[in-house]
């Protein structure tokens, strides 16, 4: 029987790339249900404004969803619709794997990083206010009770896929209360996985290391903002963020995206590289339990960036979405 799964196209290149990510699961015979709906602002601030938005229903019903980006404006207007629909359906847990593609010439090869962000919390509670004209302040809130569930969530899943060490990233140098409690909250549950080593690293000081020495990381564990900045600069060591998937996971439900935002600047020109959305989808396919169809799609990409005839502008080609899709499509085994 076919799974539903709530589809948001969402907007700037999300149409393009999410239409494109469909077609490639229908041709690879995904046992997939689409219900799509429109992603819209949730207006107000309580929990029950939250509960009727319809897009959180659905998901909240069928437990899975698979979304295009969303624009959120900059300086004014409304809320992040991404960053609301985490909380209200609490994906407390960003994981973003970042890995080498074949073909892509980048400065690092074997590049294989998995970021645990915690999505929930931190400065993107959004709790701003004018102290006094010319003054604002912006709250940043650390919970340890969020911490120490991101912080099961990433060991759990290293413990699960034989993954080998833990980096928790922060500035608690500087931020001695949030961040010394997520630090805190870290220690604790890392001494129930004795067998991963775990490390702490300071943000800038791991930003430096990354661009150097990539290798040395396995696994990132960070709060919400620095595990945002984090993950677009190691897109950028893969070949930049058309490429990097993710997913936002809860204990009810999981919403798969792929790292990038809606890219205005190319949206509507049939230029934009799908294959973060695909990739998402691959990611999305495991987790509703169609691993087969899953290897068969990312077999599908793999061999067409291996190719490199067909790819898009933002990795070196010149193929539009719709020619790199029908590529994708063409190399299903
Ligand atoms: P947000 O703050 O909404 O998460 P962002 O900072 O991640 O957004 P994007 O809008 O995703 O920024 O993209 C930044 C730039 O990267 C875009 O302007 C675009 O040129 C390029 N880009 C992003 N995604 C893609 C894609 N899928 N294909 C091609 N280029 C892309």
């Amino acid at each position: 029987m076919a799974t539903k799964v709530v589809l948001i196209p969402g907007d700037g290149i999300g149409p393009e790339v999410s239409g494109a990510t469909v077609r490639l699961l229908e041709a690879a015979k995904a046992e997939v249900e689409w219900e799509e709906l429109e992603a819209k602002p949730i207006v107000g601030h309580r929990k029950e404004d939250a509960d009727a938005d319809p897009v959180v229903i659905a998901v909240n019903r069928v437990h899975v969803a698979l979304k295009g980006p969303l624009t959120t404006p900059i300086g004014s207007g409304h809320r992040s619709i991404n960053v609301a629909l985490r909380k209200a359906l609490e994906l407390y847990a960003n994981f973003r794997p970042v890995k080498n593609l074949p073909g892509i010439r980048t400065p690092f090869h074997n590049v294989d990083l998995i970021i645990v962000r915690e999505n929930t919390e931190d400065l993107y509670a959004g709790l701003e206010h004018v102290v006094v004209p010319g003054v604002v302040e912006s709250l940043k809130i650390i919970t340890e009770h969020a911490s120490t569930r991101i912080a099961r969530f990433a060991f759990e899943y290293a413990r699960r896929t034989g993954r080998k060490m833990i980096s928790a990233v922060h500035k608690a140098n500087i931020m001695k209360l949030s961040d010394g409690m997520f630090l805190e909250s870290i220690r604790k549950v890392a001494e129930g996985y004795p067998e991963i080593e775990y490390r702490e690293v300071i943000v800038d000081n791991c930003c430096m290391q990354l661009v150097m020495r990539p290798h040395e990381f396995d696994m990132l564990l960070l709060e919400n903002l620095y595990g945002d900045i984090v993950s677009d600069l190691c897109a950028g060591l893969v070949g930049g963020l058309g490429l990097v998937p993710g997913a936002n996971l809860g204990d009810n439900a999981a919403i798969f995206e792929a790292v990038h935002g809606s890219a205005p600047d190319i949206a509507g020109k049939n230029l934009a590289n799908p294959t973060a959305m695909m990739l998402s989808a691959v990611l999305m396919l495991r987790h509703i339990g169609q691993g087969d169809v899953a290897d068969r799609v990312e077999k599908a990409i793999h061999a067409v960036y291996r190719e490199g005839a067909r790819l898009t502008r933002d990795v070196g080609g010149d193929a539009t979405t719709e020619e790199f899709t029908q590529a994708v499509i063409g190399a299903l085994a």
